[in-house]
């Protein structure tokens, strides 16, 4: 847990509704209300399974389930809107194992249940068998409206919205991901950088990544990892040099429904 964290929640409430993504590890009674008090609004735990063994597999880490489930009970007395991130792995959805795990928050008293999949951000991921096919996707769109209708538990699945029918990819046209080193990149699972805010300003680092973003239909990073792959020199991020090399073998696909409507204005 950063030691500044309070700190840095602080210094952004009048400006953000923050959130924080945390394993749990770390949290306590004390440190959760002085959170709340600095402004906070919304707590996202990872947790990947509803299986001890497994979460903490998946995690490697012993104790990381545990730690989680603390942490959960422990926002839960703050007053926090609190919910679960969860990295749905392809098993996971072949094994119809999904709803199970949506039973188990739903007996926690979670939320929200924010769920992403496997992305090829890394060598282990970056092959075919690891990349949800658009039938699973659409699988999980269709579990998270019937969960939202029975409002059991609000379950937010990020390959919904940017679904090529909803907003697509917005990867470094309107997202941006800054590492706590500093690089600058399109969204949190694109291993490339632009540049570091600590030789410029974000906005110009940002600038200059948008003008190789003109947004598009679908997942950037499930798209492109291939090229990744041929650029990679076992350092990730790539070199900024790198990734403009990489930017030059990039074809973007069509605009998303929402792109489409909202340039043609
Ligand atoms: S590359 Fe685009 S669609 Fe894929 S995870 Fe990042 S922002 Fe989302």
């Amino acid at each position: 847990m950063n030691k500044d964290l309070v700190e840095i929640v602080q210094s952004a409430r009048d400006d953000c509704a923050i959130k924080l993504f945390t394993t749990g590890m770390g949290i306590t009674k004390e440190l959760a209300a002085e959170l709340k008090r600095a402004g906070l609004c919304y707590v996202s735990i990872s947790l990947d399974h509803w299986q001890e063994e497994e979460h903490d597999g998946i995690r490697g880490c012993r104790g990381a389930f545990q730690a989680a489930l603390q942490a959960i009970e422990i926002f839960k007395g703050t007053g926090v809107h609190v919910s679960v991130s969860t990295v749905i792995s392809r098993r996971m959805l072949r094994e119809n194992q999904v709803e199970k795990f949506l039973a188990f928050l739903i007996s926690l008293g979670i939320d929200e249940a924010w769920l992403s999949e496997t992305k090829p951000t890394v060598e282990a991921f970056w092959n075919e068998a690891a990349v949800l096919t658009e039938e699973e996707r659409l699988s999980l769109v269709h579990l998270q409206d019937k969960y939202n209708q029975e409002r059991k538990i609000t379950v937010n699945y990020l390959g919904h919205f940017e679904g090529g029918e909803h907003f697509g990819c917005n990867a470094g046209h309107k997202m941006v991901y800054i590492d706590a080193f500093g690089e600058v990149s399109p969204c949190v699972f694109t291993p490339i950088t632009f540049g570091n805010v600590r030789d410029k300003s974000a906005q110009a680092v940002f600038l200059e990544m948008k003008a190789h973003f003109p947004s598009e239909s679908c997942c950037f990073m499930n798209k492109n990892y291939a090229l990744l792959k041929k650029h990679y020199k076992g350092q990730s991020p790539l070199s900024k040099e790198d990734t403009l090399e990489m930017m030059k073998e990039v074809r973007f696909s069509p605009l998303s429904e929402f792109s489409r409507l909202y340039y043609k204005g």
